[in-house]
């Protein structure tokens, strides 16, 4: 639905004779809307506390309804109904004997039947309950029929069934979701038991002109000042989604022609003071039907009809094929004729599996808004659109506690829930995305939702694993703050090096939020835009280009939501991760780091490189030989020379595997040999160069390098003798 609540005058659209001038972008008013929409009183909140029951009393999941008979009578003078609603359902437990159904205590119960006779019930906490006169096994079919009459409840703002006036005149009409079906009609009241089809039969004033939903199948006279008027819907259909709009309205009809030789109608049920009023608003309704069709498959009641009715509720809500909605210029706005018309689609086709996954019907239908307006003006007034609703505040889009109708339909399924779509899109691309919102309504339609169900089928078009894109924004809170700063070196093999580093300054959960992000380059040729994968609450990236960057924008094009700011490049360290060692090899290894300031070093500044090995301070490069093994931990500071704020700090863990020493090896060339003994000679008399492992080289482990390690090396390699040992160097 779309909701503003009893909001007496729009200050931003000025109603002038028969035409309504929209001033200004049309999506700030949506926000305007939204920012200014009226809080209930808690009277309000309490009355519908009230209809809120929990569905845990029921055994909902023993049955599955099919069918409903609805068959009502309407007396507008005492706001009172009489019923007789046959049910058709089928178990789905073995030996299911008892059914209970939704329906408030404020209506008394008459009588329940079927073929076999009376049938005894209970009723109570808004519950009937009704005992079946044999029990049936699961598949096996049931059917009863409940007698009632009373005054239904009406609960606050959310109302159920509403006896009210417009211009003097009765109107009687219904606003079920989430939870009101049960306030007027016996029902097993929940969104996953959607009935095949269901018939509405009212009986009323013959003044009075009744609108449903589906087609019309009769409207007889009944000779006594009344006449029966019997709706069909032959769509599989759910409890909140069944409508009765009652007045007498003016009634005009308009065309949707879906191919050459086929059409379906349109129907509108209008206040009479709007009936040429209403017009031009509805009438853009064929063209729009056709947009959507486009982009999400053909309408989905293509055998029915679409139409809109009048009511006075304060906003408008998605009745499956008859969308009823307030005679306000808020009701004739663009953005929610689109939205209304989105969710035949998403909420009436395909609804949210429960309560907590309420952004499956709103986030679509907002998103519907969005992409009509681009379908009819383009891609730059598409993002103008999204950009003027986007969410700032906390909480998460699914939704915790359900229990007040005010969480349900707060502000953050409709906004953020579009943008979540808004930014999915980017993710996968349009090719998958449209794909996914194809195969979702093929999976799904005529069904319910979740939002892990929906996430599957965008995985598996698009072959990504996306939970932590569902994750963070389904059920996370806030949004990124980004910060972002970049360096250009010129590469000397040619081209240019970019560094940019990003980083997410939030406390909120989650801390940091991973998204692709688009990062355009100003250049002397134009602009260049690249993606990074940000994963990483402070990621450096390396992006070789063939042009210097004059300077940069994050997202350009505001496919996430975020707020974002530059500073100056620092010194960032780029490597992630040094290589493993091995005891007795030499290791090698840089910490690259990147400056935009001048002269900066090195140091270890927690834990301790291998024995042996060293940081040099002006290369950042770590070399050496160490006799140790095992693991090592250590964090390396890069500083810059002039200016101690600027820091930066990587921590690493490396592996230095054990490796078989080789005593004797003081030439360090994998074996002993003369020319170990050759190598110790040159270097104890003439000056040559170093043994790399000293150990080795004190072949006869006296600790220490002298002319007897070279006799004994003589000795083991020509005369038999003992092998040499490892050293104490
Ligand atoms: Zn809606």
């Amino acid at each position: 639905m779309a909701i503003i609540v009893l909001l007496p005058t729009v200050p931003v659209w000025a109603d002038s004779g028969s035409t309504v001038e929209l001033e200004g972008n049309p999506a700030e008013v949506h926000r305007w809307l939204w920012e200014n929409k009226l809080q209930p009183s808690l009277g309000q909140k309490q009355a519908t506390a009230l209809s809120l029951d929990a569905q845990t009393a029921a055994n909902w999941q023993e049955y599955d309804v099919y069918f409903y008979s609805i068959d009502l009578t309407v007396y507008h003078l005492s706001a009172t109904i009489s019923g007789r609603v046959g049910i058709y359902g089928r178990a789905t437990v073995d030996g299911l004997d008892t059914v209970k159904v939704n329906l408030s205590d404020s209506l008394t119960i008459d009588s329940v039947y079927n073929s076999s006779g009376n049938l005894t019930f209970t009723h109570g906490g808004n519950y009937l309950t009704v005992n079946l006169d044999a029990s049936v096994n699961t598949g096996e079919g049931f059917d009863f029929t409940v007698v009632y009459s009373g005054h239904p409840e009406s609960s606050g703002s959310f109302a159920g069934f509403r006896f009210t006036s417009n211009g003097g005149l009765h109107l009687i009409t219904t606003l079920s979701e989430p939870m009101g079906a049960r306030s007027w009609w016996p029902c097993n009241d929940i969104t996953t038991d959607k009935a095949d089809s269901v018939d509405i039969i009212v009986t009323v004033d013959a003044s009075l002109v009744v609108a449903s939903n589906g087609l019309l199948e009769s409207d007889i006279d009944n000779g006594d000042g009344t006449h029966t008027v019997y709706w069909k819907e032959r769509y599989p259909i759910v409890t909140y989604l069944v409508s009765l709009a009652i007045h007498p309205y003016a009634v005009w009809y308009d065309w949707y022609h879906y191919s050459p030789t086929d059409s379906m109608p349109l129907e509108f049920y209008v206040y009479p003071s709007h009936d040429a009023y209403s017009r031009p608003f509805f009438g853009v309704l064929p063209e729009m039907i056709g947009i959507m069709a486009d982009v999400f498959g053909e309408y989905p009641f293509i055998d029915e009809k679409y139409g809109c009715s009048h009511f006075d509720w304060g906003g408008a809500m998605e009745h499956q094929t008859l969308t009823s909605t307030t005679s306000s210029s808020f009701g004739y706005s663009d953005d929610v004729v689109a939205h209304e018309l989105g969710h035949q689609w998403w909420g009436d086709m395909i609804t949210c599996g429960d309560w907590h996954h309420i952004w499956i019907n709103e986030g679509f239908a907002v998103y519907s808004e969005a992409l009509y307006h681009e379908a009819k003006y383009g891609t730059n007034y598409y993002h103008t659109y999204m950009n003027a609703f986007e969410y700032t505040g906390g909480g998460s889009i699914y939704i915790h506690d359900t229990t007040d109708v005010w969480n349900i339909f707060g502000a953050i399924v409709y906004d953020k829930g579009g943008w979540v779509l808004h930014m999915l899109r980017h993710v996968v691309g349009d090719a998958d995305f449209f794909q996914s919102l194809a195969d979702y309504r093929a999976q799904y339609q005529w069904k319910t939702a979740t939002t892990e169900e929906f996430q599957a089928v965008v995985e598996t078009v698009s072959g990504m694993d996306l939970e932590w894109f569902f994750e963070q924004w389904i059920y996370g809170t806030f949004r990124p703050i980004y910060r972002h700063s970049y360096l250009a070196e010129e590469n000397p093999a040619g081209g240019w090096n970019l560094y940019l580093h990003v980083r997410q300054l939030q406390a909120t959960s989650p801390t940091f939020f991973t998204m692709p992000i688009d990062i355009r380059f100003e250049t002397l040729s134009g602009p260049h835009t690249e993606m990074v994968f940000n994963d990483r609450q402070n990621q450096n990236f390396v992006i070789a280009t063939d042009y210097e960057a004059s300077g940069i924008t994050l997202d350009p094009n505001r496919w996430i939501t975020r707020t974002e700011s530059s500073e100056f490049y620092t010194i960032h360290i780029l490597t992630e991760s040094l290589s493993d060692g091995v005891q007795y090899e030499y290791y090698h290894d840089t910490v690259v780091a990147k400056s935009g300031q001048g002269s900066f070093f090195c140091r270890i500044s927690d834990g301790a490189l291998p024995d042996g090995w060293e940081l040099d301070s002006a290369t950042c490069i770590i070399s050496g030989m160490t006799s140790d093994s095992g693991s090592y931990a250590f964090t390396v500071e890069v500083m810059d020379e002039n200016n101690s704020s600027y820091s930066d700090t990587a921590s690493y863990a490396i592996e230095v595997a054990g490796s078989v020493a080789i005593p004797g090896d003081a030439n360090f060339d994998g074996g002993v040999d003369v020319g170990d003994a050759v190598y110790l000679i040159n270097f104890i008399f003439k000056n040559g160069p170093d043994p790399q492992i000293l150990d080795w080289a004190d072949a006869n482990a006296d600790c220490a390098l002298n002319v007897g390690d070279c006799v004994y090396l003589i000795n083991f390699v020509f005369k038999n003798g003992d092998p040499p040992v490892l050293g104490c160097m």
